[in-house]
C-alpha cells in the first residue's frame, strides 16, 4: 500500500512548518504554492523602501525542502477544493489527497471598497513592494521637478510630499517609521529643490490607539517612537474615502499623492 498523500497548500511560515513536521513520517507530501519561493514577509517593508533587494527575502521552495525526501514541490494555484471527493483543483489539473493542509495566508480587507486597492496598495507580495517603492520614489522625483520648474505650485509639491498610511497595525507603523527614516536621513542630501525632511507622514487609525491588538504599554511605546520620528498619528479617525488626490478622514479631505493600506485583513480566497 502506498503512503498517504498529504497536500500542503502555501509555502509560507504555516506551510513550511507543517512540511518540516512531517519529515521522517511515512507520508508523501506535495507542497503547492502559486509562487516558487518562500517570502520572508517581516522584511517586505524594507524591500518596499529600497533598503533590501527582493532576493534577500525570497528563497526557492525547492532548495528549502531539497533534503526532505518525502516532499515534492509544485508551482500552481489552487482554485477550488472538493472535500467530498478529497481532491483539489489547480489551474489545469486536479490532485487527489488523503490529508489537506491549507495555509494560504491573508489578503488586505478594503471593507467593501475594493476600488481603493488600485490607489492605496497594501504590502503583501514582492510585486506590492516594487509598486510601493516606485510610488514613493516617484513622489519625491515629481516634487523635485515641480519645485524646479513650477515652484509656484506649492500645493502640488505638498501633495506629493504627503504620505498617508491607513491602519496603525504592525505593517502601518513599520511602513510609517521606515518612510520617516528614509525622508529624514537617507534622502536628505539627494535633492536640490526640495527638502525631503519636510515630507509629511500621516498615519490614520480608527481604533483609539496604534497597535490596537497589542498590550497598551507597547502601543504607548510605539506612539512615542513614531512621534519622535516626526510621524503625525491620528487615532479614533476613520478613513471614508480614497482616490488619486488623497483621502477623506472623518469627513475632512486630506490631499496626498501617495496612500498606502494596512487596515485589516481577510483570509485568502482559497482559505475562505
Ligand atoms: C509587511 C509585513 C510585515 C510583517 N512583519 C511581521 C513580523 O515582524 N513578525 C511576525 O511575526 N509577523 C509579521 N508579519 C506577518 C507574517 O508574515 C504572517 O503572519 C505570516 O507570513 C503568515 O504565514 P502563513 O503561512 O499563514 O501565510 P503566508 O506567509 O502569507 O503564506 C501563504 C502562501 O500561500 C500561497 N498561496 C496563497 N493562495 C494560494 C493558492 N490559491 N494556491 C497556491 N498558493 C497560494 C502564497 O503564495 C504564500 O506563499 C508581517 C506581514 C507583512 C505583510
Amino acid at each position: 500500500m502506498s503512503a498517504p498523500r498529504v497536500v500542503i497548500v502555501g509555502g509560507g511560515f504555516g506551510g513550511l512548518f507543517a512540511t518540516r513536521a512531517l519529515a521522517g513520517v511515512a507520508v508523501n507530501v506535495v507542497l503547492i504554492d502559486k509562487r516558487n519561493y518562500h517570502l520572508f514577509r517581516p522584511m517586505l517593508y524594507q524591500v518596499a523602501t529600497g533598503l533590501l533587494s527582493a532576493d534577500e527575502i525570497a528563497v526557492p521552495l525547492r532548495s528549502i525542502v531539497s533534503r526532505q525526501r518525502n516532499v515534492e514541490v509544485l508551482q500552481d494555484e489552487v482554485t477550488a477544493i472538493d472535500s467530498a471527493q478529497r481532491r483539489i483543483r489547480l489551474k489545469q489539473h486536479q490532485l487527489p489527497y488523503d490529508f489537506l493542509i491549507l495555509a494560504t495566508g491573508i489578503q488586505y480587507n478594503y471593507f467593501g471598497h475594493d476600488d481603493w486597492r488600485r490607489v492605496a496598495p497594501g504590502l503583501e507580495s514582492l510585486d506590492d513592494a516594487d509598486l510601493i517603492r516606485g510610488k514613493v520614489l516617484t513622489a519625491f522625483e515629481r516634487a523635485e521637478e515641480t519645485a524646479a520648474l513650477d515652484h509656484a505650485n506649492s500645493e502640488e509639491i505638498q501633495r506629493l510630499l504627503t504620505f498617508v498610511l491607513v491602519g496603525a497595525g504592525t505593517v502601518g507603523i513599520e511602513m510609517a517609521s521606515t518612510l520617516a527614516e528614509m525622508s529624514r536621513l537617507a534622502l536628505t542630501h539627494d535633492f536640490r529643490h526640495i527638502d525631503p525632511r519636510s515630507a509629511r507622514i500621516l498615519l490614520y487609525e480608527a481604533a483609539p490607539r496604534v497597535l490596537p491588538t497589542f498590550p497598551e504599554v507597547l502601543s504607548a511605546k510605539a506612539l512615542r517612537h513614531l512621534e519622535n520620528l516626526g510621524v503625525k498619528v491620528y487615532t479614533n479617525t476613520r478613513v471614508t474615502g480614497v482616490d488619486e488626490g488623497g483621502i477623506v478622514a472623518d469627513g475632512k479631505r486630506v490631499p496626498a499623492r501617495t496612500v498606502l493600506w494596512g487596515a485589516g485583513v481577510l483570509a485568502s480566497p482559497a482559505g475562505r
